[in-house]
């Protein structure tokens, strides 16, 4: 499989760091306001690409962080008068309701900041210690950017006419304007109740170093993949690698992966803008979760798409092309058997090709024409009826675009309950054992933020 690694702009034959598994980082939403359809073209390729790794036989840990303290939900907070708490915390289910909607295949966590500031004082510390942070006169604590040569190197910055560095409070700015960054911000009394304490004083962390304490806390000091939108490159994923790096003195990310954005007239999509549209939007517009899918899936992930609800018939076309194919695959007696058209080895290669979408769809498209042709002529064999079917799931594992609408049997939802009691004792053996009965039924349990949930396996 190959990937376009950001950090030497280039496609790179990838091979996880330690065995099969592969381990995945992606920045996840700041739960200041509801995720617009941008952000979630994000959410939605991290997610294909998780699927396209498991179909191509790896195995995937992936760790999605929520920024439920920073600048800009601090300022939402005291403009609305609320705790931050309370509006993080709703933003947050909104968020993952919007994943459930779309069909995202929940990450194995969702660490949130606030549960984490222990672990980014620890790394603070560590860069005071090796003097790549300094303590500024009002107690804030900077990177020091010019303690580490590579800086830049990320973004491709040339900053060879820089002598020192100005200091930048803020979380977020320009690439033409990079300056040691906030670590620690002191408490202001514009932070009203948000503040932890610290060998320091009274403060809260910096965005940046939030990603790193998180990222390297589960998946360990370097790990296989880290993805975001492309204006998470500078300065956010710039810091994550100079403050990780100089911590701990390795590497921290072996490929880097940015997905382009979504736009509205030509401009990108942004909260801030007030340019956007949500999930619950467009849902009451009348597009469906797959047609969604297939608008933020259908160009490549490196390309920018331009969003506009005249869309929505294209899309909903294309989805139900499939689903009515599958819908006539099933009328025919379906055998067993684990055949595969010579397509399936075409899709999957461009799916390896730096997750080429566009030309995997090609090639299901016109499959399923070719298909269809031959069923319209009774034509179809029993042979390729099955190796149809198995090749849609194929299909289906990556993009999701059926709607397959299966009622869980009562077996399987008594099991799963079962399950989730063991898992509530902490009976690790027992759930273990149900999770293998489920399986053989075709199950699993997928543990979702709002509950276990179950779904058909390879479905
Ligand atoms: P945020 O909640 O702003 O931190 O963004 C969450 C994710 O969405 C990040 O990976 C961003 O890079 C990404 N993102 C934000 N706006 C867009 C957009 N218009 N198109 C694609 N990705 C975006
Ligand atoms: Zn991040």
């Amino acid at each position: 499989m190959e990937l376009y690694n950001t950090s030497v702009r280039k496609k790179v034959k990838f091979t996880p760091l330690k065995g099969n598994r592969v381990r995945l980082y992606t920045c996840g939403p700041t739960v200041y306001d509801v995720a617009h359809i941008g952000n979630f073209r994000a959410f939605v390729f991290e997610d294909f690409l998780k699927r396209v790794l498991t179909l191509v036989g790896y195995d995937v840990t992936h760790i999605m962080n929520i920024t439920d303290v920073d600048d800009k939900t601090i300022q939402r907070s005291m403009d609305r008068k609320i705790p931050i708490a309370e509006l993080t915390e709703t933003y947050t289910q909104r968020f993952f309701q919007d994943l459930d909607r779309l069909k995202v295949i929940p990450a194995d966590g969702y660490p949130r900041a606030t549960d984490h500031v222990k672990d980014m004082q620890e790394i603070i510390q560590q860069l005071l210690d090796k003097e790549h942070a300094y303590i500024s006169n009002d107690g804030s604590i900077y990177f020091a950017i010019d303690s580490y040569k590579e800086y830049g190197q990320l973004a491709q910055l040339d900053l060879s006419g820089q002598k020192s560095s100005e200091r930048m409070a803020d979380d977020d700015y320009t690439k033409e304007n990079p300056q040691d960054f906030a670590l620690w911000k002191s408490w202001k009394p514009e932070d009203g109740d948000v503040y932890w304490e610290s060998p320091w004083g009274k403060g809260r962390p910096g965005w940046h170093i939030e990603c790193s304490a998180m990222s390297m806390k589960y998946l360990g000091h370097h790990f296989d993949i880290h993805c975001g939108g492309v204006d998470n490159m500078f300065p956010h994923h710039e810091n994550e690698i100079a403050q990780s790096v100089c911590a701990t003195g390795k590497p921290f990310v072996n490929v880097w992966l940015h997905n382009e954005h979504l736009l509205v007239d030509g401009g990108k999509m942004s909260k801030s803008l007030g340019n956007f549209y949500t999930v619950e939007d467009l849902l009451n517009h009348g597009f469906t979760s797959e047609a969604l899918r297939y608008i933020l899936l259908s160009t490549h992930y490196r390309t920018k798409v331009n969003f506009s609800l005249e869309k929505k018939h294209e899309a909903i076309k294309a989805v139900q092309r499939v689903q009515s194919f599958w819908d006539r695959l099933n009328e025919f007696e379906v055998s067993d058997g684990e055949m595969l058209p010579d397509e399936s080895e075409a899709f999957i290669n461009s799916l390896s090709n730096d997750l080429d979408a566009p030309g995997a769809l090609g090639i299901a498209f016109d499959y399923i024409r070719k298909m269809n042709n031959r069923i319209d002529q009774k034509e179809i064999t029993q042979a390729e009826i099955t190796m149809a079917i198995n090749f849609m799931k194929q299909i289906n594992h990556a993009f999701d675009f059926l709607s397959l609408n299966i009622e869980v049997p009562s077996e399987v939802t008594n099991l799963a309950q079962l399950r989730e009691d063991a898992r509530k004792a902490k009976d690790w053996t027992k759930s273990d054992a149900l999770r293998d009965q489920l399986k053989e039924l075709g199950w699993e349990v997928r543990d979702t933020p709002s509950g276990p949930k179950c779904h058909l396996i390879d479905l």
